[in-house]
């Protein structure tokens, strides 16, 4: 292990990387590149193997990784409670190892958790103590990420001067290190700055050039944070439709990666749009929708986003009084949370209203209370300087402890350097003296500590205890919320690649257990693959919430024609695959036509006064192909064929299917001349569809 430590620590900086196996390292790229491309349930699948592989294995410091994996993904899904847990677990570990950039990274990522709760002063604190763990080991990437970290929840204290500081110092440091997606969050932020100072054109800038570097990268995450930035200041510069298109890509990416919150934050801005458009309605229910998401979900920024845009928007609207309301609300919530810029915000709102209300004795208190909490924000300067002190203490504090973890490693290693100097007499006589000397003499400079350590060792095996007892019940939540698809309630494919395996060695097996006469009843699984015809137009032309509420209309018509027991699962996006368990496969037509026509016939209702109509198309197959040797291919073979038939079914004109009923070894049986056929190198294939004839089947190239 140690020499795949310095080996790594020679051609990789990443702090993780330092310290797992090849083969983990691997796999944490892969979870990595999931987690860019969205695709959280395959990223958390893989990491829950990785752990339990290491524990099983014995292998600390690759679940310490796993562990940190974890809290990443439950951070995309904005489930920061659970992530805090997984960090902890591998701050644990990596804390009782003495890896200081480990320790510093996971350090920097509990801080970025208490700022997506807006727990400004916990964020700071750790970041501080991340930075400081960073310069002691002159980890330049570390300390450019930090400086990052603090100038942006800095910035969020309504601390504008020193915030760009820290921001101007990260980004040039970031660029320098060709950090293309910290250099966007970095610009996004400083962009967000200017907002906050009102200089939006500037602002502008900063979030254009913000977006397209993230777009280079490829991470949906940050895509998704910049669209809404930048249609948030699109909206203050009055251009609305630029406002609203940037934002409904925004939508589209956190539906895609489940994040709820900033789902939410998108909600509130596109409302804010609807509203200056004149969709009054449409408007104030986006912002309610995300005022409930932040109440359901506890997200404390995301309810005062919406309830300032709220209390805007009824103020514009001159209802005061519900505007009152909410701005009452929202100045006492941001008051608790010591957001400090943001009740200012909220109070000019409530003196506005009261100037309108011509109630003036009450416009002027609150606008002393303003004033007050203006200055409070200015003179806040120098509380932070305290504050940073502080946490720089604790840090050197720190920093010791874990210098001593290190001298008790460094001995441990001399000590199996001993055995093999043994052989070399003298010399190993010699050094084996030196080291013995070496270990008296430093066992007596930390006796003391070693003292105080293995109290705080004790103490933190228990709240490990503690902690792994809290993770295995967030896991267990984590589990059963991710088998099912938010939007339409249906299974998703994490829960088909746990059922599926076992269903088809069922079949399988009585397929190969009939007697060669006998004629197997019932046993059949059919595959079909759902795929709706020309859907992004409904989300183009009608909105993406007209969208989502098609696809649960779909999944009824889903719901109407199979079976209770059949396996119903949203395969992604606007493709569906159902499973029929114990079925016929001369059923198997009549099948896809029936789900064909219902899809055909369907009324969608998108609005109160809007409906439209829409089709499908299909492509299916059986389970075991080959009758005579069901364990000839394997079931993902299998799908391979049904999804070759489904594009088929799309390029011979849509709204219709495309079946394979059976393949067998016997040439001239059936079909053999088909590109199917070729493709997957069968001799006969029995094929079906809804068109003419087989011959009117348009088949993919490729
Ligand atoms: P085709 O007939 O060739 O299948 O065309 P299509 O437009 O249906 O297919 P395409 O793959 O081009 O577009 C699928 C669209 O489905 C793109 C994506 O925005 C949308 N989509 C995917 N998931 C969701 C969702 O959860 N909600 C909404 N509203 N739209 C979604
Ligand atoms: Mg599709
Ligand atoms: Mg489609």
């Amino acid at each position: 292990m140690l020499c795949i430590i310095s080996f790594l620590a020679e051609s990789k900086s990443d702090a993780i990387q330092l310290i797992t196996s090849i083969q983990t390292k691997e796999q944490l790229q892969t979870i990595a590149s999931y987690q860019d491309a969205g695709r959280l349930s395959q990223a958390e699948s893989l990491t829950l193997l990785l752990l339990e592989r290491a524990r099983a294995q014995g292998n600390d410091i690759d679940a310490a990784a796993a562990f940190h994996e974890l809290g990443h993904i439950s951070m995309l899904q904005n489930k920061y409670e659970i992530a805090r847990s997984a960090f902890n677990n591998a701050l644990e570990i990596f804390t009782r190892e003495g890896l200081i950039e480990p320790i510093g990274a996971v350090l920097a990522d509990i801080g970025t958790s208490y700022r997506y709760q807006s727990e400004y002063s916990n964020a700071l604190n750790f970041h501080y103590r991340a930075l400081s763990l960073f310069r002691t080991e002159r980890h330049r990437q570390g300390i450019a990420d930090q400086r990052l970290n603090i100038g942006i929840v800095l910035k969020e204290l309504g601390q504008f001067e020193p915030a760009l500081n820290f921001l101007k110092r990260a980004l040039t440091d970031l660029r320098q290190q060709n950090r293309l997606d910290s250099v966007s969050q970095a610009l996004s932020h400083i962009g967000g700055i200017y907002i906050d100072m009102l200089q939006y054109d500037t602002a502008l800038i900063y979030m254009k050039d913000a977006l397209s570097i993230s777009e280079e990268t490829h991470s949906r995450y940050r895509i998704g944070k910049n669209l809404c930035r930048l249609g948030n200041v699109y909206l203050k510069l009055g251009e609305l439709d630029l406002a609203k298109s940037n934002l409904e890509k925004a939508l589209m990416i956190f539906t895609e990666l489940n994040a709820p919150k900033n789902y939410g934050s998108v909600l509130t801005v596109l409302g804010q749009v609807e509203i200056a458009q004149g969709n009054t309605e449409l408007g104030l229910q986006y912002l309610l929708q995300a005022l409930e998401r932040a109440d359901t979900n506890a997200y404390p920024d995301l309810k005062t986003e919406a309830q300032l845009a709220l209390a805007k928007a009824y103020f514009s609207l001159q209802q005061p009084d519900v505007a009152l309301g909410y701005a009452l609300q929202g100045s006492e919530h941001a008051g608790e949370r010591q957001q400090l810029s943001m009740q200012a915000k909220f109070l000019q709102v409530i003196v506005d209203i009261y100037v309108a209300q011509e109630n003036y004795p009450a416009a002027f208190t609150t606008l002393v209370q303003k004033n007050q909490i203006v200055s409070q924000i200015v003179s806040e300067n120098s509380t932070m300087t305290v504050a940073q002190m502080q946490s720089e203490i604790e840090v050197e504090r720190q920093a010791q402890s874990i210098e001593m973890l290190r001298k008790n490693k460094a001995i441990a290693l001399a000590r199996s350097e001993q055995t093999n100097l043994r052989t070399t007499l003298a010399l190993g006589g010699l050094i084996a003296t030196l080291l013995f000397i070496f270990l008296l003499w430093s066992r007596y400079h930390q006796k003391r500590a070693n003292l105080y350590l293995k109290k705080e060792v004790r103490k933190r095996t228990q709240e490990l205890v503690h902690k792994n007892n809290e993770l295995e019940d967030a896991y267990r939540t984590l589990e059963q919320v991710s088998l099912r698809d938010r939007l339409t309630g249906l299974y998703n494919r994490h829960y088909l690649e746990a059922q599926l395996p076992a269903e088809i060695q069922r079949c399988q097996h009585s397929f190969a257990t009939a007697r060669p006469e006998q004629q197997v009843k019932d046993s059949d699984l059919l595959c079909y693959l759902f795929d709706i015809d020309n859907f992004k137009k409904v989300n183009d032309v009608y909105g993406h919430m007209s969208g989502d509420k098609f696809l649960i209309q779909f999944t009824d018509v889903i719901h109407e024609v199979f079976r209770q027991t059949d396996l119903l699962i949203r395969w992604g996006g606007e493709e569906f695959l159902v499973i029929c368990r114990q079925a016929n496969r001369d059923e198997a037509c009549m099948l896809a036509e029936r789900f064909r026509a219902a899809v055909d016939e369907k009324v969608f209702e998108l609005t109160e006064d809007k409906s439209i109509r829409a089709s499908c198309s299909i492509g299916f197959c059986t389970l075991p192909l080959f009758v005579q040797s069901p364990y000839r291919i394997n079931w993902q073979t299998t799908f391979s064929i049904m999804d070759y038939c489904l594009y088929a079914a799309k390029a011979s004109g849509k709204n219709c299917w495309v079946g394979v009923i059976e393949a067998s070894n016997e040439k001239g049986k059936a079909e053999s001349s088909s590109s199917l056929a070729k493709k997957f190198g069968l001799n006969s294939v029995k094929l079906a569809t809804s068109l003419n004839n087989l011959a009117s089947i348009r088949w993919p190239e490729g």
